[in-house]
């Protein structure tokens, strides 16, 4: 017996694809187990199939003509010959006789319902602290002419004519293995396997409706600019009477006038005359908490805490910075991140004379009348340490 793919098939050795294919496909007509089912022939017909599978492939077909054994480099060994697919693609040009394989018996008119997704603006302190609002929602909701079934009041799906009842047809295609039956979804009830005659006026068949509903959302505290907060079984209602999806709340926060975040951290800048940084002082530092609305009638004691007395020490430089642990955003996993105060200095800029004349005796009592420029390491503010940051 030849172990010569060539010879095999019955092809010179400079014949094109075509040419492989037309000889394969005669020889497989003649010999496939389904027509000539003796074991002689069976044996004939491996052969021809795995010398096909050297020869059709460019790689295999290039490796056996450079001197390689057809069969015995790994490729078109023993029980390693062609899937049925394989063959039936060979013969009707990819996947043919596979298609819709998958589909067995009517499908459900129910199917799930989309996810969607609606962006809901809120305030620094709303995400920091959360927030319920009411959002208006443009969904489909369940029919309720219909309850969903897509049929008019007193009326029933009837079984499809065409696939009584079956959802799917079976295609017949005639080869040389004699008739093939693919099942294929029947297009007269799109595979329902029932027509719906009288459909709902309301819903025109899908069992749906569209509406503007009002849904109450509770935002969650410590979400963030782009958080997803996932409402399950909020998006819109399947056809067919299915479950609805989910509805997704993307968060956008607004710029706060004051209040920046970087994490869970909030920075915040404040203001100090140089005489205050000089000396020292105190202040009533107002919180992101001051944003939020008191609850109505609720004990006074347990109201949040919307000042901070800041302790300014004597000699504060501009640019410095002052941590307030725990008093940044709650994180969505407990705990809370800090705030961040950077002190900003201000020089004063109109003088009268009294205060010229107090700031040149001070000015004279320190010795700082004729002072030397120095050049200096810069002041590790905020700026200067996210500017560092990000140079790397
Ligand atoms: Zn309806
Ligand atoms: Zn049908």
């Amino acid at each position: 017996m030849t172990q010569d793919p060539y010879e095999i098939l019955g092809v010179s050795r400079d014949a094109d694809a075509d040419e492989i294919k037309k000889a394969y496909r005669r020889l497989a007509r003649q010999l496939h187990p389904d027509v000539n089912p003796d074991p002689e022939t069976q044996e004939r017909f491996k052969d021809v199939s795995r010398a096909y599978e050297v020869l059709s492939d460019p790689g295999k077909r290039a490796a056996y003509d450079r001197g390689g054994d057809a069969f015995s480099q790994g490729f078109g060994g023993a029980g390693q010959g062609f899937s049925f697919t394989d063959i039936m693609d060979a013969f009707f040009g990819g996947g043919g006789a596979a298609a819709g394989a998958g589909a067995r018996g009517p499908r459900s008119r129910a199917r799930r319902g989309q996810d969607a997704l609606i962006r809901l603006d809120v305030t620094l302190a709303e995400a920091a602290f959360g927030v319920t609002r009411d959002l208006k929602v443009d969904t489909a909701l369940r029919c309720e002419a219909c309850e969903g079934e897509g049929t008019a009041p007193g009326t029933k799906p009837v079984p499809c004519e065409t696939c009584h009842g079956q959802g799917e047809v079976a295609v017949v295609q005639r080869s040389f293995l004699g008739e093939i039956r693919t099942l294929r979804p029947c297009a007269a009830c799109r595979g329902y396997g029932s027509v719906i005659p009288d459909p709902c006026r309301e819903c025109s068949g899908d069992g749906r409706v569209r509406s503007r509903r009002t849904l109450t959302v509770k935002i969650p505290a410590g979400v963030d600019h782009g958080t997803r907060v996932q409402l399950t079984g909020q998006g819109e209602v399947g056809p067919g009477g299915g479950p609805a999806g989910d509805l997704y709340v993307e968060i956008h926060v607004e710029p706060h006038k004051t209040f920046t975040r970087h994490g869970n951290d909030l920075h915040t800048t404040i203001s100090l005359p140089m005489t205050a940084a000089a000396l020292g002082t105190h202040l009533t530092l107002p919180l992101l908490e001051a944003d939020l609305e008191p609850p109505k009638d609720s004990d006074p004691d347990s109201r949040p805490v919307t000042t901070y007395d800041l302790d300014v020490r004597p000699g504060t430089q501009s640019g410095s910075e002052q941590v307030i642990r725990g008093f940044g955003v709650p994180s969505l996993r407990g705990g809370r991140g800090d705030l961040v105060v950077s002190i900003s200095v201000d020089t004063p800029t109109r003088l009268d004379p009294r205060q010229e004349e107090l700031l040149r005796e001070l000015a004279a009592i320190r010795g700082e009348e004729q002072p030397d420029g120095q050049n200096e390491a810069p002041h590790k503010s905020m700026f200067g340490r996210l500017r560092e940051a990000f140079q790397g």
